[in-house]
């Protein structure tokens, strides 16, 4: 059973471990939080107050951080009452407002009732994590207080809340280390989604109890005589197995009766030392069961987790499971990660520690380069919290991967470097193809050679998408210096050809000129476009001649008397004075476009760009036209060819962040295969920067620019 609490002092009572002087803070919240939430009541008919009070109760049960619990007081003001965060934080300072924002935004996210919502609130709790693990400490412990008052709640939320528990918030905190939590909320969560399964447990828990106890305290009795008479200063719990703990086990096919570790035992001793002297001592008079012994001391879990397990045949030929660790190593497997946080400092210090203690953490990282939500939250499911297999480097290292993986997900969870160059795999001394699929405790080692690179068929030969992004992006960049290399010979050929010698096409002025024509921010992406076929190599020497389309237009014009350049809007019209002129909508021209006017019957003059197949080039209409450099955004229309891949939308928008891009109308013209989309862009150069990046993604086809 749980503690709760209902008074200011009970909380303090639990706080030792803080310095004195952050009780004035924690006061200070406490009154006012009771201010701010005092005439509203819970679901449960509680006082609402008596919510943030238990919230933060819990959190010092883990022995949370002075702003957390100041924080856990504060977290339901700004969703429940009528204080701002800009309140909070002239009250109690930017790192508590921050905090409580985070657990906000959270919270906020599971009361829509949209279709993606429970996907994108997955994926805000893990990112948030990777901002401020507190954030999610903050979540953990709310959502324990909520399912310990679950019944107050209608049916349905019941189940929505005790499914959302366990589809993503045990595995968080499994991953975390807090097995205090995890276990609780486990529980709790089976209770409200399988109430027949959880009660005919608790039933038989029940009825066995009674026996169980007397073996269990007849048992400490035995172990705790040996290690007394070799001097090993100790305590000695009984540990009852937790209710989802059995119903796992009954789930996969065991029947009650045959569960082991009904009977277990803790032992406390001082020193890491001690343990392994326990267990001898333990070992000499109790047989072990065979293949039982685990060592999580010189092999910890991916979590921090230490201890020593071993099942011993007991005395009444009963079976035990017994756990033997020290009193810290005790710590760290109830409150995890957090055992780590050092009072003094602040946040990011802590931040640092868990970045490098949790493997889980630097996957975590890894995989937020998507912007789609749903591909995200799978691979995050797939490559962290679904069932894992541990596997071991050579050092003893333990790695933690899903079921499936293969020595290429264990050589790229390494290092991207290890997975780059790898050329082969030995599992338990023998050499094994690259699929091969890993196995529960195989030891692994990969043999590199640094000429070796990654193959497209690895892709598939692979279960992480961790690994396959990584296998993908070197693939990519070296596409890409391929592409690079093959343009700058295309062109160094076609200078040959043409007798122009290199060092005077490479000048910087004649550079600088070509480059700005055909819009390209630097050669190597003009050889990338002409590897791939997007220009033709007699555009850069029409430029190098200087005989450009427009004065081939120009010399077909009637318009052969120059006079200065009239201003008119953006455009300078060569020519003419005092005439309209328009954008033409057909083409959409943009500022640094190639662009020619058109004398239209009595309506001025419309701009077209050059290559636009509404005028034609020897038109006696055609007029030269020349930008103004003025700062405004000007329309275009693209059209977008994908390969079919779900949820581009989503990309092709994220591209356009980080630029001065705006969107003005987006539509599918053919699911997930063709998508019009209209910018506003204040330049060409920004236009076919925004069009390279979209062409970079690999589930993009083409994307062209659209004439009606
Ligand atoms: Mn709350």
């Amino acid at each position: 059973m749980y503690i709760k609490i209902n008074t200011l002092k009970e909380l303090e009572n639990n706080l030792s471990y803080l310095n004195t002087d952050s009780f004035s803070v924690i006061e200070k919240a406490y009154d006012y939080a009771f201010k701010k939430h005092l005439n509203q009541k819970r679901l449960s008919g509680e006082d609402y107050i008596i919510h943030p009070l238990n919230v933060a109760f819990i959190l010092s049960t883990i022995h949370a951080d002075c702003d957390t619990i100041t924080a856990a007081l504060l977290h339901d003001i700004v969703e429940e009452t009528d204080t701002t965060l800009d309140e909070l934080e002239s009250e109690f300072g930017p790192s508590i407002s921050k905090l409580v924002d985070g657990i906000t935004k959270i919270n906020k996210l599971n009361l829509s009732k949209e279709n993606d919502s429970e996907i994108s609130t997955q994926r805000k709790i893990l990112v948030g994590m990777t901002e401020d693990v507190r954030v999610i400490f903050l979540k953990l412990a709310d959502r324990l207080h909520n399912m310990r008052t679950l019944w107050a709640l209608p049916v349905e939320n019941q189940k929505a809340n005790a499914k959302e528990t366990l589809d993503i918030l045990t595995p968080i905190a499994h991953r975390l280390g807090i097995g205090s939590i995890k276990s609780e909320l486990e529980d709790l969560s089976l209770r409200y989604l399988k109430p027949d399964v959880y009660f005919q447990i608790v039933e038989q828990v029940n009825a066995t109890k009674k026996q169980r106890d007397m073996y269990v305290s007849k048992m400490i009795e035995s172990v705790s005589n040996i290690l007394n008479e070799h001097g090993i200063k100790h305590e000695i719990k009984g540990r009852s197995k937790s209710i989802y703990s059995i119903y796992k086990k009954l789930d996969k096919g065991k029947k009650f009766n045959e569960i082991y570790d009904f009977l277990a035992l803790r032992v406390f001793v001082s020193k890491e030392e001690e343990c392994y002297q326990a267990l001898g001592y333990i070992h000499s008079k109790f047989k072990p069961m065979p293949k039982r012994f685990k060592d999580y001391i010189a092999m910890p879990k991916t979590n921090m987790y230490q201890s020593l397990h071993t099942t011993v045949f007991g005395i009444d030929e009963r079976i035990f499971e017994i756990q033997i660790r020290t009193y810290e190593m005790d710590k760290v497997a109830e409150n995890g990660i957090a055992s780590h946080w050092s009072y003094k400092e602040g946040k990011s210090d802590m931040q640092n520690s868990m970045e490098q203690k949790l493997q889980f953490f630097r996957v975590l990282m890894d995989l937020n380069t998507t912007t789609d939500d749903n591909e995200y939250m799978k691979s995050v499911k797939e490559d962290i919290l679904n069932d894992n297999i541990y596997v071991f480097t050579p050092k003893g290292d333990v790695i933690e991967l899903p079921i499936g993986s293969t020595p290429i997900d264990f050589a790229y969870r390494v290092h991207s470097k290890v997975g780059d160059t790898m050329v082969s795999a030995i599992v338990n001394d023998n050499i094994v193809p690259l699929d091969y699929e890993l196995k529960d405790n195989d030891i692994i080692k990969i043999n590199t050679n640094k000429n070796q690179s990654p193959s497209y068929e690895w892709i598939n030969m692979c279960k992480t998408t961790g690994a396959k992004n990584k296998i993908k992006s070197y693939l990519s960049k070296n596409e890409k210096s391929i592409n690079v290399l093959k343009g700058e010979e295309i062109l160094k050929s076609e200078l040959k050809r043409r007798k122009i010698p290199i060092n005077s096409f490479y000048k910087e002025e004649n550079l600088s000129k070509i480059l700005h024509d055909i819009k390209c921010t630097d050669i190597s992406e003009v050889y990338i476009l002409l590897a791939t076929n997007k220009i033709n190599i007699e555009s850069i020497f029409e430029e190098v001649k200087n005989e450009t389309k427009e004065d081939l237009i120009l010399k077909k014009t009637n318009n052969k008397v120059v006079t200065s350049p009239m201003v008119k809007g953006d455009i300078i019209v060569d020519g003419t004075s005092n005439i309209k002129v328009n954008l033409a909508s057909c083409c959409k021209p943009v500022y640094e476009d190639r662009i020619v006017g058109y004398i239209t019957k009595g309506n001025g003059i419309t701009v077209h760009r050059i290559s636009c197949p509404n005028i034609s080039e020897v038109d006696s209409r055609i007029i030269d036209v020349a930008w103004l450099n003025v700062s405004k955004k000007y329309p275009t229309t693209l059209l977008i060819r994908a390969d079919g891949s779900k949820n581009m939308l989503v990309n092709i928008i994220a591209k356009t962040s980080n630029t001065n891009i705006v969107v003005e109308s987006i539509k599918t013209l053919q699911v997930d295969e063709l998508y019009e989309i209209t910018v506003l862009t204040s330049s060409v150069t920004e236009l076919n920067k925004y069009i390279f990046d979209l062409e970079m993604l690999s589930s993009i086809i083409s994307v062209e620019r659209k004439f009606l």
